[in-house]
């Protein structure tokens, strides 16, 4: 057994000194980080646990007592309590659904919103220290490119790294445009939610942009605009407790019998949450229709790489997000014919 430290942070302001002093890792849930310390696959020296801190509420300002109205939800918020949340559950339907779509009951009442956030791939080859995995071994080699890709991205790999990222929270907050507000030596600063996952490039060790010494204090969701609905769709090989094979959070607003919002999220395409941009800017403006959808995917996957077994996620990307878009579209065009 491999001896760590153990210590309980008395304190936000010595979080970020502890993490730079190299093999420090910040313990929440624990839902991931002790599962992956058990395998081999993380060998921090110290765990710093930050459960005591004061970053476990969830605070909604609609604005009329001053202040930037949205939804503050604290790294420590339980992925429970985050989805039964009443203004998550009306507000941003998407988030609700997401969470509740990850893992158990019992790893939801455990799992942190920051955790969630930072949880590893499952790529079986990471998850296996007697294989080589860029991820976990740097310069080791990948052995997913000659193995089993059958979850594979499509989106974003790159040689060194064809992983997907886990989280279905993350998918649905890609499409909230969240600030992360994160700490470091250096002071407090913010991350574009778009800006806090990575793909891999020659460095799939790393998922995100976040410092050796930073950590997360708080999400900030900005309010959604008026009339959107929003909902989570996840395709898997089972009914529950499975990762996604894909996945696809989507907000939509439809005025005058067209799209005037559309934004749409994938996972299990990338490795991270991917906002299908191409997608969007061809839906806006546009009647809504299936097969407009489609036809707006096809142009969003014309960057994708493949392999013989993973092709199936495009055809299953493509006809989930129409399914799930539609879906809003409908439901706002029944609201509207009943007015
Ligand atoms: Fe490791 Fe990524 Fe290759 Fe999986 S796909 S074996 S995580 S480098």
């Amino acid at each position: 057994m491999r001896t760590f430290a153990y210590d309980r942070a008395a304190d936000a302001s010595t979080i970020a000194s502890a993490l730079a002093e190299g093999s420090t890792r910040v313990l929440a849930g624990g839902t991931n980080l002790v599962d992956l310390m058990k395998l081999g696959i993380e060998t921090p020296d110290r765990l710093v646990d930050i459960t005591g801190l004061a970053v476990a509420d969830i605070e909604w300002n609609d604005g009329s007592g001053g202040g930037a109205p949205g939804l503050r939800v604290g790294a420590l918020v339980r992925n429970s309590d985050l989805a039964a949340d009443p203004v998550v559950r009306s507000q941003f339907p998407v988030l609700s659904r997401a969470v509740l779509s990850g893992a158990s009951g019992q790893l939801r009442n455990m799992a942190t919103t920051g955790g969630n956030l930072f949880q590893r791939t499952r790529c079986p080859y990471f998850m296996n220290v007697d294989t080589a995995c860029n991820k976990r071994e740097p310069g080791s080699g990948c052995s997913a490119l000659d193995g089993d890709r059958r979850n594979a991205a499509v989106l974003g790999a790159s040689q060194h790294c064809i992983a997907t990222h886990p989280s279905d929270m993350a998918v649905g907050l890609a499409v909230l445009d969240p600030t992360v507000t994160v700490v470091g030596t250096d002071g407090v600063r913010e991350i574009r939610f778009a800006d806090l996952h990575r793909l891999p490039e020659s460095a799939p060790e790393r998922d995100s942009t976040l410092r050796q010494d930073e950590w997360v204090t708080h999400l900030d969701i900005p309010p959604l605009p008026p009339g959107a609905r929003s909902t989570y769709r996840k395709v898997r090989d089972r009914a529950s407790y499975a990762f996604a094979r894909v996945s696809v959070a989507a907000v939509v607003v439809v005025e005058n019998g067209v799209f005037t919002t559309a934004r749409i999220a994938l996972g299990g395409a990338a490795h991270k949450p991917w906002r299908a941009t191409v997608a969007e800017s061809e839906l806006l403006g546009a009647i809504p229709s299936r097969s407009g959808v489609i036809a707006a995917m096809e142009h969003e996957l014309a960057a994708a790489h493949t392999f013989p077994d993973n092709d199936y996620k495009l055809s299953l990307l493509a006809s989930t997000v129409a399914s799930t878009v539609m879906s809003l579209a409908d439901a706002a065009a029944d609201e509207a014919a009943t007015r």
